[in-house]
C-alpha cells in the first residue's frame, strides 16, 4: 500500500492493483471547455493520460466515467462527451465506445467483448439526475459492472456525488490516479513543510470566496499579498478611496480584522499601491492612478507598474508562492498586464510555485509561463477545499473507516 503524504494516509494508487483484465471504473475530471461543441482546452484531458495509458498498458478493461457541464436533460446534446470521445480516439489510438446510458446493459454486453483496441466511455454522468443526488442506486447499477474503482477527478472531489462517493463506498478495491497524487501532494507540502519565506498571492473578483483560505493560509505564510478586485475591500479598510470599484461592504469589517492580525503576528501583508482605473469596464481604456487611492467615479481594472514591482520583488524574496486568483480583468487584454507580470514574476524565480486552479490556471495559461510553474492544480475548488482543511469527499470514501476517523 502506497503511504505518502498524510492526505493520502490508507488511500491505495492504480499502482496497488492486478490490473490485466480487470474492468477498471475511472472517473476522471474530463469537464472541458466547449465552444459550438469544439473543445477549446483539453488540459483536463491531457493530464488525465499518464493514468489511461499506465492501465491500459496493464491491459485493463476501461469504462472511463465523467461529467460535463450542467445539462438540463438526460441527452442534452449540447453536454455530450461526444466531443470528448473523439479527443480521446485521437490521443489514445483506439476505438472510444461512447454510451448513452451508464445504467443500461449495454455497458456489460460490450464489456465482454472488449478488444484490447477499445475503450468504453460513459455519456455525461450528469445527464443521470442521481449523479449530484449522490444516489446510491445510480451508484449500484455503476458498481454492478465495476471490479476496481479509480478516482482521478481531482477538479470534481470536493463534490459528494454519485460517481466520487456513493459509488467508491461500495466497492471494494478502490484507489486514487496519477493526477490526484500529484494534487495532493503537492497541496499537503505547501501546509506541512514549505520551504520558507511563504507568500500567498491572493487575487480574483470576492474576498467573501476566499476568506475560509485565508483563514487557513494566515497561520501558515509568512506573508500575503492581496490583489484583483478583492484588494479594494481591503484599501477601503484602511480607509482610503476606492471609487466605484468592487468592494464588499459587508467584507470591509472582516478585512480590517484581518489587517490587524497579520500586523499583530509580524507577517507581511501587501496591497496595490497604484492602481489602472477605467470609467467603464467594456471600453477597453485604462488610465494610471498613481496612488493607493482611487478617484471618484473610478473603477480599478488592474495593479499598476509600482504594484508590480513590490509584488515582484516579494515573489523573487519567497521561497514558496502559492497563487489563487487574477490582478485585474486579465479576461480583456488591456487589463492584463498586473496578472501576465506575476506569472512572469513567478516564472523567473526559484521558488516552489503553485498555482490554484480555475481562473489562476487559465490566468498562468494565458500568460504564456504556464511551464514555468511547479504546480498548476486542475481543480479549482477542490484545492482550495483542500487547503482549507476540509476533507474532500472524493478521497474520504477511498479511505478503510479506521484511517479515516483518526485522521
Ligand atoms: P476568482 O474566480 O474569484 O478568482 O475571480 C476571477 C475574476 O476576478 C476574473 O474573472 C477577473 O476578471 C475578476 N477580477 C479581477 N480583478 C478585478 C477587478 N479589479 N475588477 C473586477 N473584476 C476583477
Amino acid at each position: 500500500m502506497s503511504v505518502s503524504p498524510k492526505g493520502l494516509q490508507g488511500i491505495k494508487t492504480i499502482r496497488d492493483f492486478e490490473l490485466a483484465d480487470k474492468v477498471v471504473f475511472l472517473r476522471l475530471d474530463l469537464n472541458v471547455p466547449l465552444e459550438g461543441g469544439k473543445i477549446t482546452d483539453d488540459t483536463r484531458i491531457t493530464a488525465s493520460l499518464p493514468t489511461i495509458n499506465f492501465a491500459l498498458e496493464k491491459g485493463a478493461k476501461l469504462v472511463i466515467a465523467s461529467h460535463l457541464g450542467r445539462p438540463k436533460a438526460f441527452g442534452d446534446k449540447k453536454y455530450s462527451m461526444e466531443p470528448v470521445a473523439q479527443r480521446l480516439t485521437e490521443l489514445l489510438k483506439r476505438e472510444v465506445i461512447l454510451i448513452e446510458d451508464p445504467k443500461s446493459d449495454a455497458v456489460k454486453a460490450l464489456l465482454m467483448g472488449l478488444k484490447k483496441t477499445q475503450v468504453i466511455l460513459l455519456e455525461n454522468l450528469r445527464y443521470e439526475p442521481g449523479e449530484t443526488e449522490n444516489s446510491e442506486e445510480f451508484a449500484h447499477a455503476m458498481a454492478s459492472y465495476t471490479q476496481i474503482y479509480i478516482n482521478d477527478a481531482f477538479g470534481a472531489s470536493h463534490r459528494a456525488h454519485s460517481s466520487i462517493d456513493a459509488l467508491p463506498r461500495i466497492v471494494k478495491n478502490k484507489g486514487i490516479g496519477f493526477l490526484i497524487e500529484k494534487e495532493i501532494q503537492m497541496l499537503d507540502k505547501l501546509m506541512t513543510s514549505p520551504a520558507r519565506p511563504y507568500l500567498a498571492v491572493m487575487g480574483g473578483a470576492k474576498v467573501s470566496d476566499k476568506i475560509d483560505v485565508i483563514e487557513k493560509l494566515m497561520d501558515i505564510v509568512d506573508g500575503i499579498i492581496i490583489g484583483g478586485a478583492m484588494a479594494y475591500t481591503f484599501l477601503k479598510a484602511r480607509g482610503l478611496s476606492v471609487g466605484k470599484s468592487l468592494v464588499e461592504t459587508d467584507k470591509v469589517n472582516y478585512a480590517k480584522e484581518m489587517i490587524a492580525r497579520m500586523e499583530a503576528r509580524g507577517k507581511s501583508l501587501l496591497l496595490p499601491v497604484d492602481h489602472l482605473v477605467t470609467e467603464d469596464f467594456n471600453s477597453g481604456k485604462a488610465e494610471l492612478v498613481p496612488g493607493e487611492s482611487i478617484p471618484e467615479g473610478k473603477m480599478g481594472i488592474d495593479i499598476g507598474p509600482q504594484t508590480i514591482k513590490l509584488f515582484s520583488r516579494a515573489i523573487q524574496e519567497s521561497k514558496t508562492v502559492f497563487w489563487n486568483g487574477p490582478m485585474g480583468v486579465f479576461e480583456n487584454p488591456a487589463y492584463a498586464k498586473g496578472t501576465f507580470a506575476i506569472a512572469q514574476a513567478l516564472a523567473e524565480s526559484q521558488a516552489t510555485k503553485i498555482v490554484g486552479g480555475g481562473d489562476s490556471a487559465a490566468a498562468a495559461e494565458a500568460s504564456g509561463f504556464a511551464d514555468k510553474m511547479t504546480h498548476i492544480s486542475t481543480g479549482g475548488g477542490a484545492s482550495l477545499e483542500y487547503l482549507q482543511g476540509v476533507r474532500l469527499p472524493g478521497l474520504e470514501a477511498l479511505r478503510p473507516p479506521k484511517t479515516s476517523e483518526k485522521l
